[in-house]
This record gives structure tokens, C-alpha cells and sequence, in this order.
């Protein structure tokens, strides 16, 4: 965080700073600190978790994970999509984890994002996109398909222990859900 009266020459120089520009300033301070824990590639906790984008969820202080524990995956929604699958199947076959969390929340931006959305923007943009939007309705049933797409997924040699969950932003608690 920077204040007028600390770096009142830095912000002269960089004018109207932007946040990448924030981001650069913030990991020279990191790298200046940083020493090599000597972590292996290959997750200690040997769990991948798949998860939202959203900017509110604090994945390892939710889940009690430290650095160098799990693979993690996000995207909008925590969908999985075939790219989820792509890293699921390097994450097992190749680095050793075994285990799937997938992490879904209240409140997410893709509640009832549709078929809407998607018109808007081959309206807008004169083209389809060749992805889906994978909006939802109802998070619990989201949840369910994500599980029931991992456990039939023919690349993940690993499929026994992936499980899903619904985390409550407001409480910070996690919610199991059973798939069908
Ligand atoms: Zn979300």
C-alpha cells in the first residue's frame, strides 16, 4: 500500500500507476524477501483442487492448505471443462495427486448467466463463440454435474475421492454435496 507522504518522487515518476504496475513494484519487494522453500513440483497434499475465479474465495485458508499442498485450478464458475480435464489428467498422470476438491460458492457471477449472455455477444461481436458459458441456475446441482464429470472422465486413472463442495462467502464455511 503506498500513501502520499511515503513515495511522493514514485508517484511523480509513474503518474497514473495501474495495478499491474502495483504488481510489479509489490514482487520486487517479494523477491527481495523470498528464499526457495525447496518444494517439489509434485503436490505434498497430493489433492487437486478446482475452484471459482472469484476474487472473495481465500482457497488455502479455507481449506487449511499450504504452499506446495495442491494443484489449483480456477476458471469462472469452477467448471469443468475440457482445459480443467487437460490439467486434472497432468496433475494425476504426470505430478502424483490422487484426490479431486472441487470448491463451488454463494453468491457466484455465474448464477444465471445463460443463453442471454451468450446472444448478447454474437450479437455484439458478429461471431459465436466456440466455447460454452456454462452458466447455472441452482449451485448444488452445478456441483453435482462437476463430480459426476470427474468420476466419468476416461483420462484421470484417479477417481475415487472427489468430492464437492458449496462455500458460504458470507460464514466461510464449506458444504458437502452428495452426488446423485
Ligand atoms: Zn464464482
Amino acid at each position: 500500500m503506498t500513501t502520499p507522504a511515503s513515495s511522493p518522487s514514485d508517484d511523480a515518476i509513474t503518474g497514473a500507476a495501474t495495478v499491474t504496475d502495483r504488481c510489479v513494484e509489490a514482487n520486487a519487494r517479494y523477491a527481495a524477501a523470498f528464499s526457495d522453500p525447496g518444494l517439489s513440483a509434485r503436490p505434498a497434499a497430493h489433492v487437486a483442487v478446482v475452484t471459482c475465479m472469484d476474487a472473495r474465495l481465500d482457497l488455502y485458508a479455507a481449506l487449511g492448505l499450504e504452499l506446495g499442498d495442491c494443484h489449483t485450478m480456477r476458471n469462472a464458475g469452477g467448471v469443468v471443462t475440457d482445459d480443467v480435464i487437460r490439467s486434472l489428467t497432468i496433475s494425476q498422470r504426470a505430478l502424483g495427486t490422487r484426490s479431486v476438491v472441487l470448491v463451488h460458492h454463494s453468491g457466484c457471477g455465474m448464477e444465471g448467466l445463460g443463453d442471454e449472455f451468450r446472444q448478447e455477444l454474437e450479437m455484439e461481436v458478429g461471431q459465436r463463440p466456440t466455447w460454452a458459458v456454462e452458466g447455472f441456475k441452482d449451485v448444488d446441482q452445478d456441483v453435482r454435474q462437476s463430480i459426476e464429470k470427474v468420476r466419468t472422465s476416461p483420462f484421470l486413472p484417479h477417481t475415487d475421492d472427489v468430492r464437492g463442495f458449496v462455500l458460504d462467502v458470507k460464514t466461510g464455511e464449506l458444504r458437502e454435496i452428495q452426488p446423485r
